[in-house]
């Protein structure tokens, strides 16, 4: 069967990348994207950390880099920095990069295992560049020659993620994806196939689809309500269960990194943008 019409339940950072991708990729084919969503029930939008694959997800996209960084409030980050996780006064940077380079087909690892223990190692951290960059607070773009020490790293972005939503929404709007607000009441299956074939809103607006994509999040409105496909419940292996985000002034200069630190109870995290640094306490 030819899918000629897709629905995305939910407009959080999901719905959008989903509508972003589908709408770019498909943008040569008559299929036609609904995006469903409700500004009522709103979106979490509190995630401003991210990893270095969400480069790969943009410039898939042929987003601009500095459109992107501009509309979102993102900084740069090469890495995680992790205070008194061992023991009080322990920090160490975990980089989105290389530490040192493998000889001779041994890995690197050893060699500086052997110079430890021949007490003439410096510090594990100084063999690798994007953690020497994080500690002075700097950044520059990987140099594109791999034989180039300055080649050894990725990055990834500190961002608003309620911009970024909006920034795809932008973009796919422009790709043609057609917006639906308000709350889905309730969905249908095809008695022959029992896959959903339409959704109802409140206001009564009916949406078919060959096609429905549930990002309606913690929800799960057809995975789980329509579907139930069932709920694995991890909390007794978590030993965290509630989260505060506080955002504060921003931090000058702004670190090129992330921060997580143990507490007592939880653990807490500073994510700098570039209006304001992101706190929370898990
Ligand atoms: C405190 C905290 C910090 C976090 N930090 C990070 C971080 O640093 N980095 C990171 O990557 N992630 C982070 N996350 C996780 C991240 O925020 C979430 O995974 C993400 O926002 C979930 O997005 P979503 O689109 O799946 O869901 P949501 O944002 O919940 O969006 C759901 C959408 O579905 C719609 N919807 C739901 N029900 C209906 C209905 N009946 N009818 C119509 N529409 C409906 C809503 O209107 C909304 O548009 C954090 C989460 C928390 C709680």
């Amino acid at each position: 069967m030819d899918i000629t019409s897709i629905c995305i339940v939910g407009g959080g950072t999901a719905g959008w990348m989903t509508a972003a991708a589908l709408s770019f990729k498909l943008r040569n084919s008559p299929a036609k994207i609904y995006l469903v969503e409700s500004e009522q029930i709103g979106t979490v939008g509190v995630g401003e950390a991210t990893l270095p694959h969400i480069r790969f997800f943009n410039n898939a996209l042929g987003i601009d880099e500095a459109d992107f960084m501009k509309a979102t409030n993102a900084t740069f980050k090469l890495g995680i920095e992790f205070c008194d996780w061992g023991r009080i006064g322990d920090s160490y940077i975990h980089p989105f990069g290389d530490y040192g380079q493998p000889l001779n087909g041994v890995e690197f690892y050893h060699y500086w295992n052997k110079l430890r223990l021949n007490g003439a190692a410096n510090r594990l951290d100084e063999y690798s560049y994007p953690i020497m960059l994080a500690e002075q607070g700097k950044f520059h773009m990987p140099h594109a020659d791999t034989q180039k020490i300055e080649s050894t790293f990725g990055y990834a972005y500190q961002f608003d993620s309620s911009e970024y939503a909006k920034f795809l929404r932008k973009f796919s709007e422009t790709n043609n994806v057609t917006r639906i607000e308000g709350p889905i009441t309730h969905s249908d299956k095809d008695e022959t196939t029992g896959h959903i074939s339409s959704v109802t809103l409140e206001s009564g607006q009916s949406v078919k689809a060959d096609l429905f994509i549930d990002c309606s999040g913690f929800r799960g409105l057809l995975i789980e309500q329509a579907y139930e496909a069932g709920y694995d419940d991890w909390s007794e292996w978590l030993p965290c269960n509630r989260a505060i985000a506080v955002p504060s002034e921003a931090i000058t200069p702004l670190p090129p990194y992330t921060r997580a630190t143990a507490r007592e109870a939880g653990w807490q995290w500073r994510i700098q943008l570039q209006y304001r640094s992101g706190n929370g306490i898990v």
